[in-house]
């Protein structure tokens, strides 16, 4: 129990306008059967006697009730109120006009935003709207005879805005993910990790930023060392990426997909039939990702390559036992990492 604030107003206890407390505790409720956990808000009477002294009023309830749904959905995995709000401003629409966009009952996503929990089809729905703006943009194509003309215009260009920006990164993670479709357990080929796409841009990012020029081919060896160093101190990849044997050396699967994702900053040149990447650092990224174990793996294979050019690193690796031992196009087991000393 604790005391959020003092609020001064009429009390309904003993009738007089006084200061009451604001207080909070842990209660209980029960939501389609189930007994949900969540912090109930309610007023003390200082003027009353123990016991009677306590009241909620029709907002406070409200709250509580939003309250207690709200727990209601995080523990069966349904997005919040909350949640739903943020989605729908980030598409800069209205209630009205969301539902419409679904094809809904223009008052369903009022009603999800206040106490009205959604059935899991609708939270479906809303899960991939909010990731896939692209899958959005086709809703609303389908029912654009429930907006006016203007405000059709208005809405799909919105879409469209946000199609070319998140809606493309998503995109072309489905791409590199479609790519890891047999890797989804964890093995030694992913290192004992699963991919993850947030790491590998933050790392690109970093490698970038550390480095004044950073190629295609020497970053990919990069990306190598790291993971197998990283496994080599503790057991598991860092980025979840699979290798394979190639003449250039280790590449990982879905290396050009890695370059087109939308958060990978990278310069295009082309060069006699040949385009050179070169990566630049993204300072729109949310690095807190890297913990301090990853920068100091980073920085160790950073110090070691710094001045090794594509050829130098690519006949370094040429000298691995892991590149040694594999076959053209094999795939490259991350136990080869015990051997790997830089
Ligand atoms: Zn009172």
């Amino acid at each position: 129990m604790k005391v959020s604030k003092n609020i001064y107003k009429e009390c309904p206890l003993c009738g007089e306008t006084h200061e009451l407390e604001l207080r909070t505790r842990i209660s209980h409720a029960k939501i389609k059967d189930d007994d949900v956990e969540y912090e109930e808000y309610y007023y003390v009477c200082p003027k009353s006697p123990e016991g009677e002294n306590e009241f909620v009023d029709g907002k406070t309830h409200n709250m509580n009730m939003l309250n207690a749904r709200n727990m209601y959905r995080v523990k069966m995995g349904l997005m919040t109120s909350e949640e739903i709000v943020k989605l729908r401003e980030n598409y800069k629409m209205s209630q009205v006009d969301l539902a419409k966009t679904l094809g809904w009952g223009e008052a369903t996503i009022s009603r999800y935003e206040s106490n009205l929990i959604q059935y899991e089809a609708y939270d479906s729905v809303l899960r991939m709207i909010r990731l896939n703006s692209y899958l959005t943009y086709g809703f609303l194509k389908k029912n654009k005879e429930k907006f006016s003309e203007e405000k059709y215009a208005d809405i799909s260009s919105t879409i469209a805005r946000e199609v070319k920006t998140s809606g493309r990164e998503y995109l072309r993670r489905q791409v590199l993910e479609s790519e890891y479709i047999d890797f989804e357990e964890e093995s030694e080929w992913n290192g004992y990790s699963v991919l993850n796409i947030d790491k590998i841009e933050c790392i690109i990012s970093y490698f970038a930023s550390k480095l004044k020029i950073l190629h295609k081919i020497k970053l990919m060896k990069l990306l190598w060392y790291t993971d197998m160093l990283n496994y080599k101190q503790c057991g598991k990849s860092m980025t979840g990426l699979v290798y394979r044997h190639h003449s250039m050396g280790a590449l990982p699967i879905g290396h050009d997909e890695i370059v087109e994702l939308d958060n990978v900053l990278v310069d295009k040149i082309e060069e006699y039939e040949l385009t050179k990447y070169d990566f630049y650092p993204n300072n729109k990224l949310d690095m807190t990702i890297l913990d301090l174990n990853d920068i100091g793996i980073l920085d160790k294979v950073i110090s070691k390559f710094e001045s090794f050019s594509t050829r130098d690193i690519v006949e370094y690796m040429h000298k691995e036992k892991a590149y040694i031992e594999t076959g053209n196009m094999e795939l490259i087991s991350y136990s080869y990492g015990e051997n790997v000393d830089i």
